[in-house]
């Protein structure tokens, strides 16, 4: 058996899943199993992947591993933002050529056509899916200019935006903060652990066929046996004639792609409820969703739901190679975001941050996703470049219509990429990523 060399580690608890009620548990696979297709992951690449295999495969024997908890994952520690433009993390701003610029946009777009499907059919509460648009905010000259940049590219495509100004900005977050605003009203905002976890219940219950979903069951080991993978859990051996590995980061893990993913960090924290005085004092409308002109900013929400009216904040990188950070770290990190609440909101002085968390990105040196066919029967779904929330959605779908040899947009775009590119020893990669992820940090200044 090939062994698979580290498992996944989720530091600090999402806001997004403990708002939650209790989650509903699957259970742990035990014993032999035997099934047409395996997906390992129950993220959304994973999630997507078995949602994809029901409606093409309907019906074949579907099984999903989970290493951890559904909505744990860094499926539920993100902030949400599922967007259809351009927006290249790796990239200095937001340029790209208008043709593939526009292919993109369509692809994206069909990622959140199929979460809005998916709501529908599942009967989501419209705060898992919540079409809404975003704003991307600036706070000074430079911020302004990137986003005039953006607001020209959009032209060039043809696409839909408003300019907000100052008091613009204002009505819409109660926050003096912003200087101005591109509203870009193509974003879906999504709970993310919700949709998560509404989708793993709409697969294992709301299916003629429904999926065999289990937690708690890392894959640990595989190999090829015959025509199937053999897929060793700690208590159950899983026989499938297809596997579908939806992993981001820990593709490499299982031996794939060594050298060629990035690992990055980024961490979060989670207000607790406004209260009505609160709400008073801040005004705005009560769900909105910043990006910051500077990709490397922080990015800032106000979310009504299952936990009342909250705010989250995003910000800081780290890149570690480990697939792991500390708790410390995560503590640390939550007083860089109540730093920028305080600067936002200096209204709500009050109000304390309830959950912090940190959560693994994958990224390739290159942009490109590590996907295909890697061994016959045995297809990836991963490294989503830090925007898996539609990336991750269209790796998913791209790898079971790979799969089940349907010709599709989404598995040309995929299949038409470069490999990951190489990335140098360990130890110059990360003093190299360190280096520039806190050079663009400082230039981002005003944004965090
Ligand atoms: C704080 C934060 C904010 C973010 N904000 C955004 C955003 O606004 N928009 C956006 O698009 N993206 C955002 N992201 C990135 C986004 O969360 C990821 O790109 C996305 O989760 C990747 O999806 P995935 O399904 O490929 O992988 P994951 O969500 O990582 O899912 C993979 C799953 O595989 C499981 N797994 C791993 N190894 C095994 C194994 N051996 N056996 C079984 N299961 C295994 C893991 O437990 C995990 O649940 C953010 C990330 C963070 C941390």
């Amino acid at each position: 058996m090939r062994q698979i060399s580290k498992l996944p580690r989720d530091t600090g608890i999402t806001g997004w899943n403990a708002v939650l009620g209790v989650a509903p548990a699957y259970p742990a696979a035990e014993g032999d199993i035997t099934a047409d297709w395996l997906v390992i992951g129950g993220g959304f690449a994973g999630l997507s992947a078995a949602k994809r295999l029901t409606e093409l495969r309907g019906g074949d024997s579907i099984v999903l591993l989970e290493a951890g908890r559904i909505g744990e994952g860094p499926a539920g520690r993100n902030s949400g933002f599922m967007i259809d433009l351009p927006h290249e993390l790796s990239g200095d701003g937001y340029s790209g050529s208008a043709d593939g610029d526009r292919l993109q946009i369509s692809l994206n777009r069909h990622a959140q056509g199929f979460a809005k499907a998916a709501a529908v059919e599942y009967e989501m509460p419209s705060e898992a899916v919540d079409p809404i648009g975003r704003v991307n905010g600036a706070v000074n000259a430079s911020g302004e200019a990137h986003n005039r940049a953006y607001a020209d590219q959009l032209d060039l495509l043809g696409e839909a935006y408003r300019r907000l100004d100052a008091d613009e900005m204002k009505e819409l977050t109660g926050s003096e903060f912003y200087s101005s605003g591109l509203f870009l009203p193509g974003a879906v905002m999504l709970q993310p652990a919700l949709y998560v976890r509404e989708l793993a219940v709409g697969l294992t219950t709301k299916q003629t066929h429904p999926v065999s979903l289990y937690e708690n069951s890392p894959a640990t080991g595989y190999d090829r046996q015959g025509d199937s993978w053999l897929v060793t859990t700690p208590r159950a051996r899983i026989a499938a004639k297809r596997v579908i590995m939806a992993v981001n980061g820990h593709a490499q893990s299982f031996g794939f792609f060594r050298q060629r993913l990035m690992h990055v960090f980024t961490y979060a924290s989670m207000s607790e409820p406004l209260n009505a005085a609160q709400q008073g004092r801040l005004g705005g409308m009560p769900a909105w969703g910043i990006t910051p002109a500077d990709p490397m900013g922080s990015t800032v929400r106000r979310h009504r739901g299952e936990g009342g009216s909250r705010i989250v904040i995003r910000n800081r990188w780290t890149y570690d190679p480990s697939m792991e950070v500390s708790e410390g770290r995560v503590a640390s990190f939550r007083r860089d975001h109540e730093r920028a609440f305080r600067r936002r909101f200096p209204m709500l002085d009050d109000v304390a941050m309830t959950h912090s968390w940190g959560g693994r990105l994958c990224l390739s040196r290159n942009s490109v996703p590590a996907f295909g066919e890697l061994e016959p029967g045995f297809f990836s779904a991963c490294c989503q470049n830090g925007l898996g929330t539609a990336k991750g959605t269209l790796s998913g779908i791209g790898a079971v219509e790979l799969a089940t040899r349907s010709n599709s947009p989404i598995v040309q775009d995929l299949q038409s990429c470069d490999a990951p590119q190489l990335l140098p020893p360990t130890p110059i990669a990360r003093l190299g990523a360190t280096i520039v992820l806190k050079w663009r940090e400082w230039k981002a200044g005003a944004e965090i």
